[in-house]
């Protein structure tokens, strides 16, 4: 894992990050929260150097990078936070000019990363918005086999790590169980709304 640069500067928006354990269904409910989020909300495109699944867009759900790329772009610092994720060999991380582009545009960065790297944005901007989704212990075995995009090793490590995961909960501002996607969706905004109230009250 690579620590954030100490050299970048906290944003002027702020940046939301949602963790959780595969299988909560993290994806399904970011994208519902694109579409129904207080705020203007713009989902930071993480960089990779795993292979893209089938239908994933290059640019659009990943930057997916060589791993020549990926390490000349961590050691000139351009990464907010990177990890190898889930042990899986495959690195994952924010690109700075990720949360940049939302600022830029007005908008709250979205970042939707593992523990490791979440940890490692809240230490680097405490204000982060930071919100540990789960879901009921028998729902979240069910929906990571239920994808079908990996093997039985790899479903494995997941549960594994998912259970390490669980831990690291209460390090977020935020906890919202995953039980019914739209009650989810509809906490999610809530949080946002009070935390946009806030940010307001304090620039007024
Ligand atoms: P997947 O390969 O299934 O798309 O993602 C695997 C894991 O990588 C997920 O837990 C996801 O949250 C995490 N992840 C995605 N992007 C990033 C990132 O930029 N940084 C970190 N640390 N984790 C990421």
């Amino acid at each position: 894992m690579s620590a954030p640069s100490s050299s970048t500067p906290a944003p002027s928006v702020p940046v939301v990050v949602l963790s959780g354990p595969s299988g909560t269904g993290k994806t399904t409910v970011v994208s519902q929260l694109l579409v129904e989020s207080p705020v203007t909300l713009m989902k930071s495109v993480s960089a990779t150097t795993r292979p893209a699944r089938v239908g994933e867009i290059d640019g659009q759900d990943y930057y997916f990078l060589s791993n020549d790329d990926f390490q000349t772009k961590r050691q000139a610092g351009e990464f907010l936070e990177c990890a190898e994720v889930h042990k899986s060999g495959f690195w994952y991380g924010t690109l700075i000019s990720e949360v940049q582009r939302a600022q830029d545009a007005g908008g709250w960065s979205l970042l939707e990363i593992d523990v490791e790297g979440a940890l490692n944005v809240m230490q680097r901007y405490p204000a982060a918005v930071s919100i540990f989704l789960s879901s009921p212990p028998d729902v979240y075995e069910r929906r990571l086999r239920d994808r079908g995009t990996e093997d039985e090793a790899v479903i494995q490590r997941r549960l594994q790590t998912a259970e390490q995961e669980l831990t690291f909960a209460d390090r977020y501002r935020y906890r919202v169980v995953n039980e019914s996607l739209d009650d989810a969706v509809q906490e999610i905004c809530q949080i946002l709304e009070s935390v946009e109230q806030n940010h307001q009250d304090r620039r007024s």
